[in-house]
């Protein structure tokens, strides 16, 4: 069983649409979509936007489904200019950029008193996945950082990026990339770039919805088709 996850439906609606002979759970706010895509078994949910409803639910699909990996889609906005909207960047590491607290030694990302701060997508999911080609669309590997923000202001973006060396900012990954490792469950973060974290993303991240649902089904069909059985 492979557990999926967005933030919000519309980030997955071209993959709920595909999945055969659906049943659903219900866990508090959340519903789970259990059934099989392109071949496989899968559960699916949303979670809603920022990390700590994104840690809960994966804890609870990782508890309740023990799958035997998480694949997370959505999109993002991009921290380098060679990004470019409808980009996939694949969670290489993924790091808290809102958690600081220098006061105690602490760079930024580092959760206080432990070695905790970078999280690492799979291995093998993200060289699997490095080998997709789409059409017109560039997909590579990064680093991404989460926050519970929406960075619509280019000197924050700035700023994250310098200190961070991040490539693609928002605002579930490292929760669910955390929650993963803790329960040593291997994950694979993929995002589709939908703005420049500016001022101007508020807007070009709602028109571009729809594409980066398709996107990511494109991108987990031919993943899938890769996995062993
Ligand atoms: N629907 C809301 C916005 C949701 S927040 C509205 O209409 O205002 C945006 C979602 O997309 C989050 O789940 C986050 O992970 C991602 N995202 C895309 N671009 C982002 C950015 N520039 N900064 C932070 N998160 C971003």
């Amino acid at each position: 069983m492979l557990a999926l996850l967005s933030a919000m439906p519309e980030e997955a609606i071209s993959l709920t649409e595909r999945v055969k002979n659906p049943k659903e759970h219900q866990f508090g706010r959340f519903s789970m979509l259990q059934g099989k895509l392109f071949g496989r078994e899968v559960v699916f949910s949303s979670s809603g936007v920022g990390k700590v409803l994104a840690a809960i639910l994966t804890s609870h699909m990782i508890e309740r489904y023990s799958p035997t990996a998480l694949l997370f889609v959505g999109v993002a906005g991009a921290l380098k200019a060679e990004l470019e909207q409808g980009d996939i960047v694949l969670g290489e590491s993924l790091v808290q950029h809102d958690l600081i607290a220098r006061e105690f030694g602490c760079e930024r990302g580092q959760v206080p008193f432990s070695d905790l701060r970078f999280f690492h997508g799979d291995k093998r999911l993200l060289e699997l996945s490095e080998r997709i080609s789409l059409p017109g669309i560039t997909i590579r590997r990064g680093r991404i950082a989460t926050g519970d923000q929406f960075i619509s202001d280019s000197s924050v973006a700035r700023e994250i990026s310098s200190e961070l060396e991040a490539d693609a900012v928002e605002m579930e990954g490292a929760s669910v990339a955390m929650t993963c490792e803790l329960y040593g469950v291997p994950h694979l973060i993929a995002r589709t770039i939908s703005d420049n974290a500016n001022e101007s993303s508020k807007l070009s991240f709602e028109e571009f919805l729809p594409l980066a649902s398709k996107n990511a089904c494109s991108l987990l069909e031919q993943l899938f088709a890769q996995l062993e059985e």
